[in-house]
């Protein structure tokens, strides 16, 4: 039946669509920003326009059960977006209009290929503050947000996208269009479906649509960086900090291996023994604010800090998020392999996270560096080798290595992705965490939105066999 799936689509949607066979773009829908060496093909990718285009790809597909992949901007790192059963990869990048943005109702309607920093810098200029900022806000698109349930720094104080969905337009399997969730600040009165389709990485449906709560954009923030011997005191420090009652929309911490690599990058001159850094930034009132700025900075003094800068000016304070930053670019540039896994503890197991994180390391030989988000116990531990990536023994061993992180982190109660989403390459550990029982009740709900298994197949549940695949 999927004989010439292709010469349907060009004929349905016009040629202009499609990337398709020989196309020289075609292997980049193959790709994303996971770290597989393997990449998948599809027949073709259609570049969407309209939620009309997207529900002809979904009712051709399912008329001729041709498998369709969602694609956002590709920027996922755990191989959501790649067509691993073949078949179509159904684009939204061109869907790119910001369709309104409404001051007095505090929201804005968007599509779903919007590059999230671009809806940033447009409501910003309203004075209004969309907060979700994955680090990857330059190229990655709100509806790829909404599919994986993003987060960022400013999570620790706003939230991540779901907590900014108030409504979803949704194009299903078979090419019927649904619209979900309300225009208003509060609202009950049906099952929360908007909730049901956040980050469920383009498994239930494509949405093709979505209604953004903003925020009255705060009028002043600074940053400060408190730089520690070692994890445990900065550990220490957080906890105290946040003891004390303090709320800094941003707190961030990155270890000694982290330090180490971004040093000779930034401008600032870390201290020889520098073997921590905590980030932290706050917002408000300038008057408040200006308060809780010297309180940290005065608190990190006393828990032991060995330097602490503080910043108000936006260069400045660009200057000071620098040695955050720079410590992804750093150890990829740096190492062959960069295994970047985002494990989410509870709070206050962060220090003993980070100490099993060393062990995995002293047992494996695998360098690991480890950075992320202090205040949601959301931290990236990166597992790095100079071996040859195209090895299957060495890749076997990095999975291995993240097996065991995976393991150590549900130990301490914690869960496998804060943010990037599960996709293929956490796929096949989730029984680590989530009993069987859990895994048939959410196969039984992707059956109701998708029940010939079409849409992103092979992601996000575990195959139903035992064997753990990249
Ligand atoms: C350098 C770097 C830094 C990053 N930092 C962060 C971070 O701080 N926080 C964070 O959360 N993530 C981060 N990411 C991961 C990634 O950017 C996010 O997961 C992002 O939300 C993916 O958006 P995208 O548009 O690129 O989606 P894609 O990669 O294209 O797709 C991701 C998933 O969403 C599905 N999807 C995409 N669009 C739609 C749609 N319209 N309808 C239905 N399903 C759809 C796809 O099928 C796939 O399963 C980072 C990635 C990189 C490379």
């Amino acid at each position: 039946m999927s004989d010439d799936i292709v010469g349907v689509l060009e004929r349905e949607l016009g040629a202009g669509a499609i990337v398709g066979p020989g196309h020289e773009r075609l292997d980049d829908y193959g790709r994303d920003e996971s770290p597989l060496p393997e990449f998948y093909p599809p027949l073709c990718a259609v570049l969407v326009e309209s939620v009309d285009m997207a529900s002809a790809v979904l009712r051709i597909c399912a008329e001729r059960k041709v498998p369709v992949t969602p694609r956002g901007a590709g920027s996922g790192m755990c191989g959501g977006a790649l067509p691993v059963a073949g078949g179509i990869v159904l684009s939204t990048e061109r869907m790119k209009k910001i369709l309104e943005i409404d001051a007095g109702d505090l929201i804005a309607r968007v599509e779903p290929g919007v590059i999230t920093g671009h809806l940033q810098e447009a409501v910003e200029a309203q004075q209004l503050f969309y907060p979700p900022d994955p680090a990857s806000l330059e190229y990655c698109s709100i509806g790829g947000n909404v599919a994986t349930n993003a987060g960022g720094p400013r999570a620790f104080k706003y939230g991540v996208t779901r907590e900014y969905i108030l409504g979803l337009e949704v194009a299903l399997m078979g090419g019927e269009v649904l619209r979900c969730g309300r225009r208003t600040a509060k609202g009950v009165t049906s099952y929360d479906l908007v909730a049901g389709f956040v980050g469920t990485e383009g498994t239930f449906g494509v949405i093709t649509e979505l209604l953004v709560k903003l925020l009255p954009y705060p009028p002043a923030a600074a940053t400060i960086l408190g730089v520690f011997s070692d994890v445990p005191t900065a550990g220490a420090a957080i906890n105290a900090l946040l003891r004390d009652g303090l709320r800094p929309r941003v707190l961030e911490l990155a270890d000694k291996n982290s330090v180490d690599y971004v040093r000779p990058k930034t401008r600032y001159r870390f201290p020889a023994n520098a073997g921590a850094i905590v980030l932290i930034e706050v917002d408000g009132e300038p008057d408040t604010m200006t308060m809780q700025m010297e309180k940290i900075g005065m608190r990190c003094d006393d828990l032991g800090a060995i330097d602490v800068l503080a910043a108000t000016e936006p260069a400045e304070r660009r200057a000071v998020w620098e040695a955050r930053r720079l410590i992804s670019p750093a150890l990829k540039e740096g190492w062959k392999i960069k295994v970047n896994e985002d494990v989410c503890v509870p709070r206050g197991r962060i220090v003993e996270m980070l100490a099993r994180v060393d062990r995995v390391s002293a047992e494996t030989g695998i360098a690991t560096a480890v950075f992320g988000h202090a205040g949601d116990g959301n931290l990236h531990v990166n597992l790095l080798s100079n071996d040859n990536p195209d090895d299957p023994d060495v890749r076997a061993k990095m999975w291995a290595a993240a097996e065991q992180v995976f393991i150590h982190c549900v130990a301490l109660g914690g869960t496998l992705s804060g943010e990037h989403g599960v996709g293929l390459t956490k796929r096949d550990y989730i029984p680590l965490e989530q009993s069987e029982q859990l895994i048939g009740w959410q196969r039984k709900w992707k059956a109701m939105w998708d029940p010939q298994g079409l849409l992103n197949p092979g992601k996000r549940l575990p195959l139903q066999r035992n064997a753990c695949s990249e």
